[in-house]
């Protein structure tokens, strides 16, 4: 079953599902069936030829063995008749993203350095922890922003992943890890993938769409069936996609804060000169389902001098009273040519205290992975951006080029 969520307030833009669409490929080439809504695979399978009144079953079977089962070899899906599979292995492919190196930390973070069509490189981190393992996924590769802390911030966006790469990063993680369930057994109650932070390259609000449709096939319950509680998307504070994405997408809600005005915050986080504090705490309080057991996460990095005063953690408290919050503070993670240096722990300690004592949870995030520079805002790969036009860009991530 699909949790229903609440409805857009009357006027909302819906989007058209244009990241969706089947892959436009050249003659010859074989369509990724992976990041396809369910809609848009059972709109492939009718043009590849299926009968009409048999394209619900076929799609609800394929869905079954990509996302549930992990399969990705069209003669290893049994109930479908030979002709059937050997029909689709000539026009599709299962495709994931491809390891190009894992590096595993002394802590047990795995870093993946993945490439993606068109050659370009992005990067994953599965961290374990005592009672959940959690999947940090990349959005884009490179980021439009800048923000002065942030090493994914000193490379130029390169492009949207689509949504068949989001969800291919965490089957590709599934892959490494052994975790499908073999044939004929229930998938395990306790996932070593059991937790989804959107916190990796990118911006999420600014690849809408493809975030969206991944998230919704994660999440769907014959599929890869993660909980929609244990999906946490990050946003440095683009107001306007606030609400419309606790709507359409429906995850929990992290709000890259750092500063307490709007002074320091421009300087750190530059999306605030579009976007100021005012305007973005507005939109976290129109964020639909806010309530105790769905509170929005306040990510505050701890910089030296910067943004870590007492003063600080007492406008922060101050700023967000009302809304159901807790306040994750984040050690800053240095990087090669970085300005900023992490806060001491004595003052991160003082800072927590007074959020504490008003009566926000505030966990420190332990630095994971930082041997292999896994840890937060420590990504990077090597792709550059080249000189090429919209309509390429489209074209090598499979994507129609209308807008
Ligand atoms: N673009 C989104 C999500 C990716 S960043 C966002 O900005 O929210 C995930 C978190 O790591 C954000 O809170 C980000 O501000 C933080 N971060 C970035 N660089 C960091 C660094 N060097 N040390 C610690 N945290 C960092
Ligand atoms: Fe982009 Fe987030 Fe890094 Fe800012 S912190 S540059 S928004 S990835």
């Amino acid at each position: 079953m699909t949790e229903t969520l609440p409805q857009p307030p009357t006027g909302a833009a819906i989007q058209p599902d244009f990241t969706t669409l089947p892959r436009k490929v050249a003659p010859g080439a074989r369509a990724n069936l992976v990041g396809l809504t369910r809609e848009r695979l059972r709109a492939a399978l009718i043009e590849a030829g299926t009968p009409e009144r048999q394209a619900g079953m076929r799609e609800a079977q394929l869905w079954q063995w990509i996302y549930q089962r992990g399969v990705a070899d069209f003669s290893a899906m049994t109930n479908l008749a030979k002709d059937y599979r050997a029909l689709l292995a000539t026009r599709f492919e299962i495709a994931r993203p491809e390891i190009v190196t894992r590096q595993v930390s002394t802590d047990g973070t795995r870093k993946y350095l993945l490439r993606i069509a068109g050659g370009h490189e992005v990067e994953a981190v599965y961290i374990p922890e005592e009672n959940r393992g959690t999947l940090c996924l990349s959005s884009q590769v490179g980021c439009t922003l800048s923000c002065s802390f942030c090493h994914t911030g000193t490379q130029m966006l390169v492009r949207n992943l689509t949504p068949g790469e989001i969800v291919g990063q965490i089957m590709v993680a599934r892959d490494d890890l052994g975790e499908w369930p073999r044939p004929g057994q229930r998938p395990p109650e306790r996932r070593l993938i059991s937790n989804i932070v959107l916190m990796g390259m990118g911006e999420p609000l600014y690849n809408f769409d493809g975030v969206r449709d991944a998230m919704k096939i994660a999440m769907d319950n014959e599929g890869l069936s993660l909980s929609r509680r244990r999906i946490t998307l990050s946003t440095s504070g683009v107001a306007p996609e606030i609400p419309r994405a606790g709507f359409e997408i429906g995850t929990l809600l992290a709000i890259s804060l750092h500063a307490t005005t709007d002074a320091v915050r421009s300087e750190l986080v530059p999306i605030n000169r579009k976007w100021p504090i005012a305007a973005l705490l507005a939109a976290c309080r129109a964020y639909p389902r806010l309530s105790n057991s769905e509170r929005i996460t306040f990510e505050y990095v701890m910089l030296r001098g910067v943004n870590d005063s007492d003063a600080d953690a007492k406008r922060l408290v101050k700023l967000i009273a009302g809304i159901p919050a807790k306040i994750n503070l984040i050690p800053f993670n240095p990087w090669p040519g970085a300005v900023h240096e992490r806060s001491t722990w004595e003052r991160i300690e003082s800072f927590a205290e007074i959020v504490n004592r008003a009566g926000y949870a505030s966990p420190v995030r332990t630095p994971r992975g930082a041997d292999i520079m896994a840890a937060c805002g420590q990504l990077k790969s090597a792709t550059e951006r080249g000189r090429r036009s919209r309509a390429e860009i489209a074209a090598e991530a499979g994507l129609p080029t209308v807008r």
